[in-house]
């Protein structure tokens, strides 16, 4: 076989058998099947084609994989010894790298996801946090002195000492999931939590991979990591009533969201919510029109615009609105939905036919609030197998249209007229959402200036990335509470205990 020949250096590029996922469950130190011996499948949404199965839990798991994790925060010191944290999540990080090839592989055939994007977010970025929040354990101050103060007239010496909040019930989404699970998963273990992972029913194997590399390839205890998927969402719900959680740390959609925040109200646990955006790209008069406008279009096509911080409606100056129209279209139209499995695309399916149902529903709504097609609208040609969409640009709603204020979750970007920065403000504002956005303008200053004035947990100013371990992301409004990633994320999963004696 030639050197050069892709399947040479990449067998699952041509061969899906040489996919390689993980059937079982992760519950006290043992990968197991789901107590009842079910399954459910998972599909590869480029091809339609089954990749094979996975355990389907159900509430006895769960309740094992709970009371496992509970045991391993209360009778073990795996809360107290930092130095078998780090260790441990050293070797979960080598253990990524050194199966990279495949788990990028499963990746891409589970999630749909371009593989371009698992150089970055979609897998090496998650594993590379691995390391940084490893290093900010080792250095982070766990104890503050306070000095001497004398409340009540008693000289008291007082210090306040950080701890981890217990078990931690993590619940993830489908369309970034070694992302949103580590980032989880990377602090809550560093800050000495146990931790039961439910992932989303349409990318298991992402979940259960992770949960064969610590059970074989890392020291970390049983018990500490449980991971149980199911086909029922019921089995997350139970999940944020249990009253041996004391957190629950979610990233889905803000319905959901509003669901877990609900349930979890009876027993008072520590919620922390990542949720949807419908963020805005703001283009004042002045910018590189044509530079940002390229940005835009490349930005909402990228994962189908399956990512809860792209930004989805397009405001350019009133009086620039058909330039920009027309620059936007053109680079929509030069990224169509592909093979993930090629280099060079950016655009792969949507998740599944229920996903792209919803998003084929919201393209028809555009025409029935009054707007118009510029690009895209349909399926592909060509493509008669996979949940695919073409890049779609909108005109002619306005921001208040439901296109224009709902999230749609595929490639679909609504451009919107504004009448200068306040009313770029205006609109921008003019959302329940506030997760993430862009300003672009040709004075730094002016830009910043209208960057601070949108309220948003992230915004990137003339091309700017936020995008990194140390920095925090997260919601305002109805986008979220709470931030992962950075010293901020790290902090989520730690209590504060304040303690005095006599000076
Ligand atoms: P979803 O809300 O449908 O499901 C998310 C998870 O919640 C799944 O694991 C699901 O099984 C579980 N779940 C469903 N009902 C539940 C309940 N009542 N109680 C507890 N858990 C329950 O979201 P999705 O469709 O999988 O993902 C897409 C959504 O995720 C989008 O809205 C997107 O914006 C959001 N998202 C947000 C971020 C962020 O960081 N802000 C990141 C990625 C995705």
């Amino acid at each position: 076989m030639s050197a050069t020949n892709p399947a040479a250096t990449n067998p699952a590029a041509t061969n899906p058998a040489a996919i390689v996922g993980e059937e079982r469950l992760l519950i006290d130190g043992q990968l197991r099947p789901a107590r009842s011996g079910k399954v459910f499948e998972t599909i590869n949404p480029a091809t339609e084609e089954v990749l094979g199965v996975v355990a389907d839990a159900d509430d006895v798991d769960l309740d094992a994989a709970i009371g496992s994790a509970r045991r391993a925060f209360d009778e073990t010191d795996w809360s107290t010894n930092l130095a078998r944290r780090v260790a441990g999540l050293r070797q979960l990080q080598a253990a990524f790298l050194k199966h990279a090839d495949e788990i990028r592989a499963m990746t891409v055939a589970e999630t749909g996801t371009p593989v371009s994007l698992t150089h970055s977010a979609q897998l090496d970025d998650p594993v590379a946090s691995l390391g940084w929040v490893a290093d900010l354990a080792e250095s982070y101050q766990w104890e503050t002195d306070l000095g001497n103060a004398a409340p009540l007239g008693i000289l008291s010496h007082r210090w306040v000492r950080r701890e981890a909040t217990g078990v931690v019930g993590a619940i993830t989404p489908w369309n970034v999931p070694h992302q949103i699970t580590l980032a989880k998963l990377g602090p809550a273990l560093a800050a000495g939590n146990t931790v039961v992972l439910k992932p989303a029913p349409d990318t298991p194997w992402c979940a259960t991979v992770l949960g064969r590399l610590i059970a074989e390839e890392t020291d970390i205890p049983a018990g500490v990591v449980n991971i149980v998927t199911s086909s029922d969402h019921r089995i997350g719900a139970q999940l944020t009533v249990d009253g041996r959680v004391d957190q629950v740390s979610f990233t889905g959609s803000t319905a959901t969201g509003k669901q877990v925040m609900a349930s979890a109200a009876e027993t008072l646990k520590k919620v922390f919510l990542e949720l949807g955006g419908k963020s805005a790209f703001v283009i004042l008069d002045e910018a590189d029109l044509r530079g940002a406008c390229a940005v835009a279009a490349f930005t909402v096509c990228t994962h189908a615009g399956q990512g809860c911080a792209i930004t989805t409606r397009l405001l350019v100056p009133r009086q620039q609105f058909d330039e920009a129209v027309s620059a936007t279209a053109a680079v929509m139209g030069k990224l169509p939905a592909g093979d993930p499995t090629e280099s060079g695309t950016i655009c792969g399916p949507v998740v599944n036919a229920r996903q792209r149902q919803r998003v084929e529903g919201y393209i028809r709504l555009a025409t029935e609030e009054g707007g118009s097609i510029v690009t895209g609208g349909g399926r592909p040609p060509g493509l008669e197998k996979g949940f695919f969409i073409e890049p779609t640009l909108i005109v002619g709603v306005d921001n208040a249209a439901r296109v224009s204020s709902e999230e749609i979750f595929g490639p679909v970007l609504v451009v919107i007229p504004h009448d200068g920065d306040d009313d770029a403000v205006r609109l921008a504002n003019a959302s329940p959402y506030g997760l993430s956005g862009s300003v672009w303008a040709s004075d730094r200053d002016r830009a910043v200036g209208v960057a601070n004035r949108i309220r948003t947990g992230t915004i990137g100013v003339n091309g700017g990335l936020w995008y990194s371990p140390d920095v925090p992301f997260g919601g305002y409004k109805q986008s979220g509470i709470g931030r992962e990633a950075g010293i901020a994320g790290f902090e989520e999963y730690l209590e504060t205990k304040s303690i005095a004696e006599p000076a």
